[in-house]
């Protein structure tokens, strides 16, 4: 007789063992965890910052703050709402388990929404998937068109590509055609929405797609 061994086909690593954990957790509690990265200083507190203001009357929010220092976090906590800061101790990413013990400190059942703020850094943060339904990859009018053709994993990963500090266009050096371009190649499936967190231009988009 011809025994059948089931292989398990996708063995997952510990870190996607533990995303999907986390995502259980989520789905349990019906919140939208969304994962935000981009470059230093491309904009990912003042995004989540702006998209806290126009959220918070409508929606119970919490953050997870990537980071080793806590000048975000203190930031975003004059919302008054839980900032978590996930001490990243130096490393370049979050993983699923730095997520999960921030988890553990927050009372799921009291939230809707869950911002995540990956560490600063176009590379790695990508390969790492925390359990959230969305990853959005900002990237600003200043770093220049050619991000999407010089990260193209980080890229390939997103969801929603915001293109933040649009109020500095025009540009010289800075071509939509290009950028837009360089991004369709890359993921056609990324939906694109440039912003401004200074005038809030393109937010209502933002929320329109993510919350309605
Ligand atoms: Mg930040
Ligand atoms: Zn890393």
């Amino acid at each position: 007789m011809i025994k059948t061994i089931v292989v398990k086909q996708n063995i997952l690593s510990h870190n996607d063992e533990l995303a999907n954990q986390i995502r259980q957790q989520l789905d349990a509690h019906s919140i939208l965890a969304l994962n935000f990265m981009a470059s230093p200083g491309g904009g990912k507190t003042s995004v989540i910052n702006t998209l806290i203001h126009l959220l918070k009357r409508k929606k119970r929010i919490a953050v997870i703050e990537g980071d080793v220092v806590t000048i975000d976090v203190n930031i975003l906590k004059k919302h008054k709402i839980p900032v978590i800061l996930a001490n990243t101790h130096g490393a370049c990413h979050l993983d699923s388990l730095m997520v999960l013990k921030a988890l553990n400190k927050l009372t799921l059942s009291d939230l809707d929404v869950l911002f995540i703020e990956n560490v600063g850094n176009l590379v790695c943060p990508a390969n790492f998937p925390l359990g959230n339904h969305s990853n959005i990859v900002i990237a600003s009018v200043p770093e220049g068109d050619d991000k999407p053709k010089k990260y193209p994993n980080m890229f390939r990963h997103a969801d929603i590509v915001l293109l933040n500090k649009i109020d500095v266009l025009p540009s010289e050096t800075f071509s939509m055609h290009r950028f837009q371009s360089a991004l369709l190649k890359i993921n056609p499936r990324a939906t694109l929405i440039p912003i401004s967190c200074k005038t809030r231009e393109g937010f209502d988009s933002v929320v329109q797609l993510l919350f309605k």
